[in-house]
């Protein structure tokens, strides 16, 4: 991008990359006060039975509203509030606010008998995990909520669990054994030992959205197709629910289905949005 060279200019290496680490720092050095600040905000992403299409439930994507930069992205900040700690107070604030969500989603859906009772899907981060205190933190909130926990299903990415160890696993298996659903985010992506599934505390894979995408085309590849299967017959033979990322046309959706994945979460139903956004999905869904 540099003009032709010549005068006593001096030139950045990299402009663009000196410009993200700056924001990088300037993001850093905000992070810490913006929950007080009550920066962060929550949008939800329905969660959708493949095979009736009903909503089941919705995933929490945080997002924190920047009063210089706009509406950050979790990717942006997420590994900064993990690098500096403040993931942990930020993830008991998510995790609270979307349990309280969910109740009230219930309560309003009372009236509607065809609708089954939505669930709230939260990310945990790996920081999360190893913080003593995750299990009764989440305990507390839904005690004070009166969220059911099987109303709750937790997300950890497989790369977090890789290699883990029995205490890594104990307070998921805690919560597991509460009635919480442990999901296995991103599957798929990392050095995914099947064999391993035994032992983790999971009910729930999520298929990487590297998988959906392979069934852009009609007919999709068909060493992915038979990939997919595979991967959904082994998590259905071990007790496993399937649920596939970033679905974004019919054509997946309805290939994914034929493949016998069960729920679906992508563009192609919705993009995350405000919790009445939901509502309406859900009751639409549910009258017409
Ligand atoms: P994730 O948990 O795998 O969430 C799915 C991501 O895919 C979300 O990105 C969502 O907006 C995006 N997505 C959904 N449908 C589609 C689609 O059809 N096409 C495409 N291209 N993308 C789709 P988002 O909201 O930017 O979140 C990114 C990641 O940030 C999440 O990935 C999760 O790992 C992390 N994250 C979000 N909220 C939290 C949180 O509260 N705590 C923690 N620890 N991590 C969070
Ligand atoms: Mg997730
Ligand atoms: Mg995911
Ligand atoms: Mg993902």
């Amino acid at each position: 991008r540099a003009k032709s060279a010549g005068g006593n200019r001096f030139e950045l290496a990299d402009p663009e990359a000196d410009a993200r680490a700056i924001t990088r720092h300037g993001l850093t050095t905000a992070l810490p006060t913006a929950l007080d600040r009550g920066e962060f905000f929550i949008e939800y992403q329905p969660l959708v039975h493949l095979g009736d299409g009903s909503v089941r439930g919705a995933e929490a994507l945080v997002r924190w509203l920047h009063p210089q930069h706009g509406v950050l992205s979790p990717d942006r900040f997420i590994p900064l509030a993990e690098h500096t700690g403040l993931i942990v107070p930020l993830g008991r604030w998510v995790l609270e606010q979307s349990v309280r969500q969910a109740r009230e989603w219930r309560e309003r859906h009372g009236g509607a008998e065809s609708l089954g009772p939505l669930r709230i899907n939260v990310n945990l981060s790996p920081c999360q995990l190893t913080h003593p205190g995750l299990v009764q933190d989440t305990v507390d909130i839904l005690e004070r909520t009166g969220v059911a926990p099987d109303a709750l299903c937790l997300e950890v990415t497989e790369s977090a669990l890789i290699g883990a160890d029995d205490d890594l696993l104990k307070p998921l298996r805690r919560l597991a054994e509460m009635g919480v659903d442990i999901a296995l985010d991103d599957f798929g992506t990392g050095y995914s030992n099947l064999a391993n599934l035994r032992r983790l505390p999971v009910s729930v894979l999520k298929l990487d959205r590297s998988f959906t995408q392979s069934m852009q085309q009609f007919p999709a590849d068909p060493v992915d197709l038979k990939i997919v299967e595979g991967i959904v017959s082994l998590a259905h033979s071990l007790d496993l629910a399937v649920t596939v990322e970033g679905v974004e046309t019919g054509a997946q959706a309805e290939q994914l289905r034929i493949l016998g994945c069960d729920t679906a979460q992508g563009w192609y139903y919705a993009r995350p949005g405000p919790p009445e956004r939901l509502h309406e999905l859900a009751l639409v869904d549910a009258t017409g």
